[in-house]
C-alpha cells in the first residue's frame, strides 16, 4: 500500500504528529504495534492524564543536549496544548505546581478527543502493526510488519515510537532500532521517574507510609537538585513525586544519598528548641511516643533507633541535651542512599534516546535522510514529573507533523 505520510506509534507524540499533518495537508497514517492506540496515555497521571505543565522551561528536561528542547518548546508550549486540547473539547483545569488535567479529571477523555479528530480528519489508524523493518529506496520508505504482512511505502515518515519505558503500554524499545535503520545512533539508556531501591535500614518497617518531605540529592558530598512533596516508603525503598522528581539523577550518577528534611518548615534550631520543651512536656512517656504529632509514629521510632537510642521503652525523662541535638540533625537530614531504580517495567519515561545531534530542532527532521522525522520519547530529551513529558511529546509531534506537510 502507497501513502504519502506515515506515523510509526501511536502515542500521544504519533496522535500530535499525524493531525498536525493532516490538519496542514498532508495524507498521513498512523501504525501502532498494539491492539489499542493512546494506552499509556490512558495510564497517565494516575487515570487523569496530567497533559502539561504551564511553567514547562528548558530547565525542566533533560538529555545529552537539552538545549534542542528549547526551541520546540518556544514553538509549542504548553498554552497551545491547553489551546489545542481546549479546541477539541477538554475544559483544562490547573492545579499544584502547574499541573494542567482535563476538568472532568478522566485521562480517557483526552484519549476521546484525539480520537474523534483523527476521525474528523479520516486518519487511518492501523493496530496491530508492528514495524520491524524500515528501508529506503529511491526516496521512498518501505515499512515492514514484524508478521511479514504487511508492507507500507511512503515519501515521509515520522517516527514516534517511545522509549523501553513501561513496555506493556506498548514502547519495547524498537525505535531506537527503527532509529540505527536508518544511521542515528542513540545514547544509553536508563529508566527515570522511577520508583527507587535503596538500603534497608533507612527504610525498614516503613512500607506504605507517606509524608512530607524536601529531599536533597547528593553525589560525593555535592548538592545536585532538591524538590518538596510527598516521599513514599516501600518495602523495597522510596517512591512518590518527590522520588520520581529527582530519579533522573539516577540516570547520571551512581551511588547518590538522598537527604530527607522530614520537617522542612522548621529549621534545626526551632527543632531542637521543639524536642527540649516535648521533654518536659512529655517526661511521662516512653521515647517509643517521644515524636508523636512531631513527625509520622513509626518513622519516628526510626529516627530515634538510628540516633543511637536503643531501648525506646526508656523515659523520655532521661534524654540527655546531646541527643535531643543529633535527633534534631536527623531530622532534617535524614540519609537515604540508593540503590538501583526498579527498572523499566515501572519506569514512567526512558532517560536516552535518538542523539539529538542527528535531529534539526527547528524541524524534527533527521540530518541524516531527507524527510524523516522523529517526536517523543524516542528522543533523547525527557523531562520532570508533572506533565513536562506530555508536553514534549505534544511540542515535537506538532513540530514533526507540521514540518512534514511542508509548513
Ligand atoms: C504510568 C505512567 C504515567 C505517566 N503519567 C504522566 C503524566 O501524568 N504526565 C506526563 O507528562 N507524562 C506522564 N507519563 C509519561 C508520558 O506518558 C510519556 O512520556 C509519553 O506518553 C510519551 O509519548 P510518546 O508518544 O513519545 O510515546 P508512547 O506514549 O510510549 O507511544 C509510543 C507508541 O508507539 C507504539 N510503538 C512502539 N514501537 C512500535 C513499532 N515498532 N511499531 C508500531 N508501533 C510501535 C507503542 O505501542 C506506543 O503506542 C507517564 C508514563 C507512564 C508509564
Amino acid at each position: 500500500m502507497y501513502t504519502e505520510a506515515a506515523v510509526i506509534g501511536g502515542g500521544a507524540a504519533g496522535f500530535m504528529a499525524a493531525v498536525t499533518a493532516k490538519a496542514n495537508g498532508l495524507d498521513i497514517i498512523i501504525m501502532e504495534r498494539k491492539d489499542r492506540v493512546l494506552k499509556k496515555v490512558l495510564a497517565t497521571g494516575n487515570g487523569r492524564c496530567n497533559y502539561t505543565n504551564i511553567n514547562a522551561g528548558i530547565s525542566n528536561y533533560y538529555g545529552e543536549d537539552r538545549e534542542f528542547a528549547r526551541d520546540v518548546l518556544e514553538i509549542f508550549g504548553p498554552e497551545n496544548a491547553v489551546d489545542f486540547f481546549e479546541k477539541l473539547g477538554i475544559v483544562h483545569k490547573i492545579e499544584e505546581n502547574g499541573k494542567v488535567y482535563p476538568y472532568s479529571g478522566q485521562a480517557s477523555a483526552v484519549v476521546d478527543a484525539l480520537r474523534f479528530e483523527t476521525q474528523r480528519l479520516e486518519i487511518p489508524i492501523y493496530t496491530n502493526f508492528d514495524v520491524s523493518r524500515i528501508k529506503y529506496e529511491n526516496s521512498l520508505f518501505k515499512i515492514f510488519s514484524n508478521d511479514g504482512n504487511k508492507i507500507i511505502t511512503c515519501k515521509k515518515l515520522i517516527i514516534a515510537a517511545g522509549g523501553c519505558s513501561y513496555p506493556e503500554l506498548g514502547s519495547n524499545g524498537s525505535g531506537y532500532r527503527l532509529a540505527e535503520m536508518m544511521g542515528h545512533k542513540s545514547t544509553e539508556l536508563r529508566p527515570a521517574l522511577v520508583q527507587l531501591k535503596t538500603e534497608k535500614d533507612p527504610v525498614k518497617g516503613l512500607h506504605g507510609i507517606k509524608v512530607n518531605a524536601k529531599i536533597t540529592a547528593y553525589y560525593k558530598g555535592k548538592e545536585l537538585n532538591s524538590s518538596e512533596g510527598e516521599l513514599l516508603f516501600t518495602d523495597y525503598g522510596i517512591s512518590g513525586p518527590v522520588v520520581f522528581n529527582l530519579s533522573y539523577l539516577t540516570a547520571l550518577y551512581d551511588n547518590l544519598i538522598f537527604r530527607a528534611d522530614l520537617m522542612p518548615d522548621y529549621n534545626i534550631c526551632d527543632i531542637e528548641k521543639m524536642l527540649t520543651v516535648r521533654k518536659e512536656n512529655l517526661s511521662h512517656l516512653t521515647m517509643e511516643d517521644f515524636l508523636v504529632g512531631m513527625i509520622n509514629k513509626k518513622l519516628g521510632q526510626l529516627l530515634l533507633k538510628r540516633s543511637g537510642i536503643e531501648k525506646l521503652s526508656l523515659s523520655v525523662e532521661k534524654l540527655s541535651d546531646e541527643r535531643i541535638t543529633k535527633i534534631a540533625f536527623l531530622i532534617k537530614n535524614y540519609d537515604i542512599k540508593i540503590q538501583e531504580t526498579t527498572g523499566f517495567r515501572n519506569a514512567q519515561v526512558t532517560a536516552g534516546g535518538v542523539k539529538t545531534e542527528g535531529v534539526n530542532p527547528k524541524t524534527m527532521e533527521s540530518k541524516k535522510v531527507k524527510n524523516l522525522y522523529f517526536a517523543g520519547e524516542v528522543l533523547d530529551i525527557f523531562g520532570d514529573c508533572g506533565g513536562y513529558n506530555l508536553q514534549w511529546a505534544w511540542a515535537s509531534g506538532y513540530l514533526a507533523g507540521k514540518s512534514a506537510a511542508g509548513k
